[in-house]
């Protein structure tokens, strides 16, 4: 990776001065990430996560309401695997660098499609998860939050049950067939809609409604930035596309939008050296 920095460890990737500038002068920016994001911390995507036990399940079978009808601990078990898988990942310098974004334009939103929890981690605030968030658990029924569960013990046939009514705890997530958070959902549309830069990163935005917010963005008069190594339908659309992994693009993207800025938590200068040598 050596080659890919410079002397000061910022990533090498050639950022238009017209979107550098576009990003230090903006009053609005609105951010969409999805799973390219969250590669480079090492977080398999779903169907990469189908391995080893779960080689021969469906999606179908595993993330929707019915599946979860009809074979609740097969479902529940499969989120708890994944939830472990996650304790060994961490942000990345792209979720830092959205932190970075977010700290110094007026006003932000990132809107996340990922369920890994790792912008929260990195320090993202103004954060919407529209597909929710594997580490949360909630009640089937009632809809509410629960922060304490015990694992099903060994043998059991059933997920845990809701302290307050009973019912299976699922998943907070967005499952197929299922609508996605009202409020999220309204908060990126407004964002959207009154951003001045628009970011859409590591995510192809093809599936609705994540397809809809670059569009609205632009309809409404923001300007985009794409980043993301491949083509995608959003592609022809941005006025600056930057065809870099997240983790590269962002922080290079906020050291030319605010240059002499050192990056982040993780940038902070190198304790100075003791004992210079003077005696
Ligand atoms: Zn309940």
């Amino acid at each position: 990776m050596s080659d890919d920095r410079n002397e000061s460890g910022h990533p090498r990737v050639p950022i238009p001065p017209g979107l550098a500038s576009a990003l230090a002068t903006a009053g609005r920016v609105f951010a969409l990430t999805g799973a390219g994001v969250s590669a480079e911390s090492g977080v398999p995507t779903f169907r990469d996560a189908l391995t080893g036990l779960w080689a021969r399940c469906d999606p179908l079978e595993l993330a929707t309401p019915s599946a979860f009808a009809r074979q609740p601990k097969l479902v529940w078990d499969w989120y708890a695997a994944r939830r472990e898988a996650l304790r060994d990942a961490a942000p990345n310098p792209g979720h830092r660098a959205l932190v970075d974004i977010e700290r110094r334009v007026p006003s932000f939103l990132l809107a996340t499609q990922n369920v890994d929890g790792l912008h929260a981690r990195a320090g993202s605030r103004s954060l919407v998860e529209l597909h929710g968030n594997l580490a949360r658990v909630r009640c089937s029924r009632e809809g509410r939050v629960v922060d304490r569960w015990d694992e099903p013990v060994e043998g059991s046939t059933t997920p845990p049950r809701c302290p307050h009514c009973g019912a299976f705890l699922r998943p907070d997530v967005v499952w197929f067939e299922e609508a996605l958070p009202a409020e999220a959902l309204e908060r990126a549309d407004d964002a959207a809609r009154h951003c001045d830069l628009m970011i859409v990163a590591g995510t192809s935005a093809e599936v609705y409604p994540a397809a809809e917010l670059p569009r609205t963005a632009r309809a409404a008069g923001a300007r985009g930035v794409e980043v993301n190594p491949r083509g995608t339908p959003l592609t022809p659309m941005a006025d600056f596309a930057i065809a870099v992994p997240a983790g590269l693009a962002l922080p290079a993207f906020v050291a030319a939008a605010w240059p002499g800025h050192a990056a982040g938590p993780d940038g902070e200068s190198p304790p100075s050296r003791a004992g210079g040598g003077a005696k």
